[in-house]
């Protein structure tokens, strides 16, 4: 891995080799979360523009030389990455914008963007002969590492809230994870799964923590600005609950610049839910992060319920150094947006998917994009991760089945009303 250079704590600064050490700067414990920095003048010389438009491989493994694991690593079969950018003008029509896309990460193989970073986890406790792998979550990151361990038979032990929705929890079980219910937040299940992960020595996935996730969420981005024939978007909306998706984004736009592939750093708009909205707090009235305390959490769309986003410096960071900005969206706003989203471009969101839209909508009212700019939203997970608020959500679009006797009468009685012959 002659390409890393070594990890640096974003609180003291401290450079550590990657054998010094695996996650945290350990001067400043849970909070020192450590960023990978690359020799962009070697990776140069390795993979560009050009020598990408030959390749097949259509996953993110396509952007190895970019990624902190060795060249010969083996990586999981599955087909993880390279999802489709959509073009919206309808969508864009309705909000008086002339550029959109969305990015449909919920095509996964678990159907959220977290494979991007599980996948880059289960590599590096591979290589590190890791026997069992570990992390807390919301569901999204517990489903991305059981099914993702499942591909290549690797044991995992999972720690998320009772509370999580019953699809993930399914997805947990069918892979056969050792899966912990935590009576508790995800807060608690982090702490408890930290400390397991230190009494047992199993290789610790958590966000925020690990600092290889950040690496692997960053291709979402080398991605969108290629599938964009590398003319950078303007703006990127991208829904922010611990904080790794946003700042994965950010450190991929950096490498592009490094790399000179691209000419110019997009604004990041971070979406929050009024309930978890603790960068939103931070943001808009400069507070420090390090001591701020932490918020409710409580929000319907639950991938981006956290009360201390476990990787805030780099989520501030990513707003900060971009010019973008934080927008806070209420729970009705994110329901409302899964029906818009889907019936817009025919993508459809689990909540905190969906939020990113709604918090497109947000900007656009508060005049925080402009109607030329060329916008990309990220669909983060699949509307089918969470069937209960879905069904919320067309109850409040007014959207009812027609319930029907099986005899053609019935049938010519509804259509009699509806313009559709
Ligand atoms: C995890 C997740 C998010 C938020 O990502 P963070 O890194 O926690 O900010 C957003 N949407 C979905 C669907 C997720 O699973
Ligand atoms: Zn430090």
């Amino acid at each position: 891995m002659d390409h890393v250079l070594h990890l640096k704590c974003l609180i003291c600064g401290k450079e550590y080799t990657t054998d010094e050490i695996d996650y945290i700067c350990p001067d400043h414990k849970n909070e020192g979360i450590v960023d990978v920095r690359y020799d962009y003048d070697l990776i140069k010389s390795r993979i560009n523009r050009e020598s990408l438009t030959k390749s097949r491989d259509y996953s993110i493994w396509r952007y190895k030389p970019l990624l902190p694991i060795f060249p010969d690593a083996e990586v999981p079969p599955l087909a993880i990455g390279w999802t489709p950018l959509y073009e919206a003008p309808r969508l864009a029509q309705k909000l008086q914008l002339k550029h959109l896309w969305v990015k449909d990460d919920g095509r996964l193989p678990t159907a959220s963007f977290k494979d991007r970073a599980s996948a880059v986890a289960v590599v590096k406790a591979h290589e590190k002969n890791a026997k069992i792998i570990t992390t807390a979550s919301t569901g999204n990151a517990a489903a991305a590492l059981a099914g993702i361990c499942a591909s290549v038979g690797q044991p995992n032990v999972i720690f998320v809230p009772v509370s999580a929705p019953p699809a993930k929890i399914a997805q947990l079980l069918v892979y056969n994870s050792t899966v912990m219910l935590v009576k508790g937040t995800y807060d608690d299940a982090f702490e408890l799964c930290l400390e397991a992960a230190a009494e047992y020595g199993w290789y610790n996935r958590n966000t925020g923590y690990n600092p290889y996730m950040t690496e692997g969420k960053k291709t979402a981005a080398y991605e969108i600005c290629e599938q964009l024939n590398w003319q950078a978007p303007d703006v990127i909306f991208v829904s922010v609950g611990d904080g790794c998706i946003i700042g994965g984004l950010h450190k991929g736009l950096k490498d592009l610049l490094a790399l000179g592939w691209i000419d110019r750093m997009p604004r990041i708009i971070g979406v929050q839910a009024e309930g978890s909205n603790f960068l939103y707090e931070a943001w808009t009235n400069n507070e420090d992060i390090l001591t701020k305390a932490p918020v409710s959490g409580i929000t319907v769309a639950d991938s981006i319920s956290a009360g201390l986003p476990r990787d805030r410096i780099k989520a501030l960071a990513a707003v900060n150094e971009t010019n973008g900005a934080y927008v806070c969206i209420s729970d009705d706003e994110i329901l409302s947006a899964i029906p818009v989203l889907a019936r817009g471009v025919g993508v459809f969101a689990e909540p905190a998917g969906a939020a990113a839209y709604a918090g497109l909508v947000k900007a656009v009212e508060k005049g925080l994009v402009q109607a030329d700019e060329r916008i990309v939203v990220l669909n983060t997970g699949n509307g089918l991760k969470d069937i209960k608020n879905t069904m919320t959500a067309v109850e409040m679009a007014g959207v009812k089945p027609f319930i029907i006797e099986p005899k053609m009468e019935a049938v010519r009685k509804e259509i009699r009303y509806l313009n559709i012959q």
